[in-house]
């Protein structure tokens, strides 16, 4: 989907953070449609250097940043934002967003996630930062029913609107859920698929796929965790 040149567009910055090990229709799909209905031209998609949630990713930061780049390539409206892998030491979110503030001054900043990242949001670190520094938008995922803590959801939901469009009118603060397309993709799934030699085509672009298969990852050539 290339936006067309005539379509209103806002001033707003999207941040949708992740390991994308590999990226997938799942991630794609979802950008695309926050990106469109919210009307955000400038939509970055951020890799994760070392996430802090978890023991390691498969594949090497810079073969998940090189497989985003092909993925958005042809999608002026889609950027892959390099930070967290330029960044030393674990990546933070709270930390990506003081960055991206500094960067763009008092616009509407949206951080998006997924369903069964917001549930699990207060592991974040700093989480309760998070709210002055961006907007949340919770994107729907197959499989994962909306079940925060009691103190998170305490904290969604006094800051809860049901327009995705209220957004806009402020730089930070508030909460949307907001229906995206279900694609019960996974990276896992994919991974799994690959180790297994199968094929997962279909579930991400031809060219990641392609990329994977060139430089042998998934458990073609590296079998175990990268940077573990
Ligand atoms: P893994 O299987 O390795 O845990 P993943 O497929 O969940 O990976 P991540 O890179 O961990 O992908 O996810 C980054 C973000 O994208 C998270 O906020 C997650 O909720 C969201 N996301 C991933 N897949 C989907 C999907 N199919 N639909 C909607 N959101 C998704």
């Amino acid at each position: 989907m290339s936006p067309r040149k005539t379509r209103i567009r806002n001033r707003a910055v999207a941040i949708f953070g992740g390991t994308f090990d590999p990226v997938h229709y799942g991630h794609l799909r979802a950008a695309a449609e926050i990106a469109e209905r919210l009307k955000v031209s400038n939509f970055r998609l951020v890799p994760a250097g070392r996430p802090p949630h978890r023991k390691a990713t498969w594949a090497d930061p810079f073969h998940r940043l090189a497989m985003l780049e092909l993925a958005v390539a042809p999608y002026s409206d889609l950027h892959v934002d390099e930070r967290e892998i330029r960044r030393d030491g674990p990546s933070f979110m709270v930390e990506t967003l003081h960055s991206v503030r500094a960067e763009v001054g008092d616009v509407p900043l949206l951080l998006c996630v997924g369903q069964d990242a917001a549930n699990q949001l207060d592991q974040w670190h700093c989480w309760r930062e998070l709210p002055r520094l961006a907007h949340l938008v919770v994107m729907t995922r197959p499989r994962s029913e909306p079940h925060y803590p009691a103190s998170l959801a305490e904290v969604l939901e006094k800051r809860r609107v049901s327009r995705a469009r209220d957004l806009m009118r402020s730089p930070a603060g508030l909460v949307c859920h907001v229906e995206v397309t279900q694609l019960a993709i996974s990276s896992t799934d994919i991974r799994r698929q690959l180790a297994r030699g199968w094929d997962p085509r279909f579930l991400l672009p031809g060219t990641v796929l392609a990329y994977i298969r060139k430089h042998g990852l998934y458990g073609t050539g590296e079998t175990s965790p990268a940077n573990g």
